[in-house]
């Protein structure tokens, strides 16, 4: 799909891969709905872009996520592609791991983008065609002690990605995946400050504008998937 004059909902859009994701789209023509909590931190983009709409938008409540579906419609007349990027870490020995914390990721990682695809497919299924990207992770396909819990809420995602991808080829919706890497955003920075440490002598973190490029793509491609993880840090 073209991104030109597409109208794409992009959660998770006041930071990191989410906000550079808006920038990319919106430098490649596309219209952008951005949501995720922090409304200031959008309203800022928003004024930096053309044809964007800021939706405060907490991911875990559904019927936020059908507002901002709505607030696209409203805004645009269409929505075409859906970013489902907010998303959060969990970092600990399993033992240590806190469950009411695990829950919430869960929830955060999982489920999330689950009602946000439920609340975005009327919409694309009327339209004859849409796109979905869900943003992984590269740890998702790893074996990593420590990032245990967070790499379980991933690939459950990437579960729910590739069998959405399967039930929606009849109707014109193409769902992929992207597996970004370890990434410069504040996500990575609380990881440092955890200190789970990328890989001594391992390659430099990718930059957000990277992980964009890389989910631009595969909207327009409409590839199943993209893993962004270097050669021989697979499991
Ligand atoms: P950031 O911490 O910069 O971005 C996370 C985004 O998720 C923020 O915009 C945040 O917005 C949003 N978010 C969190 N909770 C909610 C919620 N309940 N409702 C709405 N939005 C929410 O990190 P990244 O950009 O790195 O992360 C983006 C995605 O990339 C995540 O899914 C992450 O798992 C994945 N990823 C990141 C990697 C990395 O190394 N950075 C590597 C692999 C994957 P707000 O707080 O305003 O709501």
């Amino acid at each position: 799909m073209d991104p030109r004059d597409k109208v794409f909902l992009i959660t998770g859009a006041s930071s990191g891969i989410g906000a550079a994701t808006a920038r990319a789209a919106s430098a490649a023509g596309a219209k952008v709905v951005l949501a995720a909590r922090r409304a200031d931190r959008l309203e800022a983009l928003a004024a930096e872009l053309p044809h964007a709409v800021a939706v405060r938008t907490d991911v875990t409540d559904p019927a936020q996520v059908q507002a901002a579906v709505d607030t696209a419609v409203e805004a645009f007349g269409r929505l075409d592609v859906l970013v489902n990027n907010a998303g959060q870490g969990l970092h600990a020995p399993l033992e240590d791991v806190d469950v009411d914390d695990f829950r919430a990721v869960l929830e955060l990682n999982v489920v999330a983008p689950l009602v946000a695809l439920q609340a975005v497919l009327p919409v694309m299924r009327a339209q004859g065609a849409g796109a979905v990207v869900d943003v992984s992770s590269g740890t998702s396909r790893m074996v990593l002690p420590g990032a245990g819990a967070y790499a379980a809420t991933k690939s459950a995602l990437n579960m729910l990605s590739a069998v959405a991808r399967r039930e929606l080829a009849g109707d014109g919706v193409v769902v992929s995946t992207v597996y970004p890497f370890i990434t410069d955003t504040e996500f990575h920075r609380v990881l440092r400050a955890g200190r789970l440490q990328q890989r001594p002598g391992g390659p430099a973190p990718h930059t957000a504008e990277h992980v964009a490029e890389a989910i631009l793509d595969l909207v327009r491609s409409g590839e199943p998937e993209k893993v962004l993880v270097p050669e021989g840090f697979a499991r």
